[in-house]
């Protein structure tokens, strides 16, 4: 689900608000039939609406779920960067990898004491 909700979220922040399997199955790896069966998943869940041969249409409720996910996402990159010196690509492979993880506990410690405003790419970190 984590994994599905970042990227149907930035596809939404990059003016896309409707994306299908063929989109989510090239952005995570995965097979299309999967990405299919996960989208009307998460329609399901609340997170939006599933039309057959059009795409997931992310709602408010999905799209304040998208918001958390990649505040997480890109917190924990700033935090990998500044810390590890890595390279944008590095923070967001990395943090990719771990972010799921991630309490929130954690996460607001990150927030209060860094005051992050964009992600090592220069993306907003939503509040
Ligand atoms: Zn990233």
């Amino acid at each position: 689900m984590y994994r599905y909700m970042k990227e149907i979220y930035r596809a939404y922040e990059n003016g896309v608000p409707v994306v299908g399997p063929t989109y989510i199955s090239k952005a995570l790896g995965i097979k299309k039939s999967t990405a299919h069966h996960m989208l009307k998943n998460l329609a399901e869940k609340g997170y939006g609406k599933y039309i057959e041969r059009k795409g997931f249409f992310v709602n408010s409720k999905g799209i304040e779920e998208g918001e958390k996910i990649i505040k997480k996402h890109r917190l924990i990159e700033c935090f990998l960067a500044e810390t590890f010196l890595l390279d944008k690509e590095e923070a967001c492979i990395e943090a990719g990898k771990i972010d799921e993880y991630f309490g929130e506990e954690l996460i607001k410690f990150i927030e209060k004491k860094f005051k992050y405003k964009n992600c090592p790419c220069g993306n907003r970190i939503p509040k």
